[in-house]
């Protein structure tokens, strides 16, 4: 059986962590990963997606012909972070992996992204027989996928994908999580000065909250829910505000109580607005479908059997998030996305164990070897 080499996975990762890589500004971290993996042979492109969305890097495919007769596979981790988090200083204490407390870790996603490399390393050490293999490393995943919507998928011949950023414990297989809809709304009303001549004004703040005051909103049933997240509105105690903003969002794990949802929060708008003389502009935007597997599945089968093969309990769970592999399943590619065992993400106190990192790199070592001839 091939080993992983702990060590060396340990510093590519603590090497990487120290290197910024903020959403749309990756280019460092673009540029490291693409010489890493062009030293061990595979060919690496970097597509367009960065002048689509104003980053200064884009998205790094890299592949590598199969030796065998088996299905291409696809595996993906995202290379930006969330903020705070420049300036990132690791450090390794009783086998857990801490930042210094100011920043995050970021072993959201470099977790992921040392395990692909370091699976592929070992792989390509032990001579053994793969079939063709595709790494994306995606960009801007934090915030809206986009490095994934913009993604050059002619670059792509996998039918079967691998996303490397769950959040449960390593051996979690996440096969559902909700498609998203974005609600954004504009009331507007009438100014007029407040002391002077309130009656020919008409305030927008009231109307939208006339709106709010009807619309469901938290958990709507099990597998909705819905959120309004920021109001702006008013300038001044003078004067009758004119115009509020609203942005919210709503999910589902299933597309029809989505709509439902999201045009239940655009009429409570629109007849709240009426009702006060107002009107409400509301735009709904789908920010992704859902990730819809099942057990059986061919990518579900994959990874649970790669997980007991190196002592894992593969567990298939539901997210309650959106993540690359929403997209990646919406182009045609089914994934799943597989738990990486860190902590606390999006803090200051992330970790994860270095244990859990080993794990990480031998369950995607064992999804290559487990995938089945064709
Ligand atoms: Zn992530």
């Amino acid at each position: 059986m091939s080993m992983i080499n702990k060590k060396r996975l340990l510093e590519n990762f603590l090497k990487l962590v120290q290197i910024d890589s903020m959403s749309t500004e990756e280019r460092a971290m673009v540029d490291e990963l693409a010489r890493q993996l062009s030293a061990l042979g595979l060919s690496v492109v970097e597509d367009d997606a960065g002048s689509k969305i104003g980053g200064n890097a884009g998205n790094l495919i890299a592949t590598m012909p199969g030796t065998v007769a088996k299905p291409a596979i696809m595996l993906s981790a995202h290379l930006d972070r969330v903020t705070p988090g420049l300036g990132i200083k690791p450090l390794v204490r009783d086998g857990i992996i801490y930042s210094d407390g100011s920043t995050i870790l970021a072993a959201d996603d470099l977790a992921g992204v040392v395990g692909i490399v370091e699976a592929v390393q070992t792989l390509l050490e032990s001579k053994e027989p793969h079939g063709p293999i595709e790494i994306a490393l995606t960009v801007a995943e934090e915030g809206g996928l986009r490095g994934a919507k913009n993604l050059d998928y002619s670059k792509l011949t996998a039918k079967l994908g691998f996303v490397l950023d769950g959040g449960g414990p390593v051996g979690s297989i996440v096969i559902k999580g909700p498609a998203q809809d974005r609600i954004e709304a504009t009331i507007r009303g009438k100014a007029a000065h407040a002391g002077v001549s309130p009656e020919d004004g008409i305030n927008a703040i009231i109307a939208a909250a006339t709106g709010l005051a009807r619309m469901k909103l938290g958990r709507i049933d099990p597998e909705t829910t819905a959120n309004i997240g920021v109001i702006q509105g008013g300038t001044a105690t003078n004067i009758v505000p004119d115009m509020v903003h609203l942005k919210g969002e709503a999910r589902s794990l299933n597309p029809a109580k989505l709509m439902a949802q999201s045009e239940h929060m655009r009429a409570c708008l629109e007849a709240g607005a009426r009702e006060r003389g107002a009107r409400a502009e509301v735009q709904i935007s789908r920010m992704y479908a859902e990730l819809s597997l099942e057990a059986g599945d061919e990518v579900v089968e994959i990874a649970r059997r790669a997980a007991e093969h190196i002592g894992l309990v593969p567990t298939l769970v539901t997210s309650g998030g959106g993540c690359d592999a929403n997209i990646f399943n919406q182009r045609g590619i089914a994934t799943v996305n597989l738990g990486m065992g860190y902590m606390k993400v999006h803090t200051t106190e992330e970790y994860i164990s270095v244990d859990n990192l080993e794990k990480i790199a031998e369950w995607t070592l064992a999804i290559i070897q487990q995938t089945p001839k064709a």
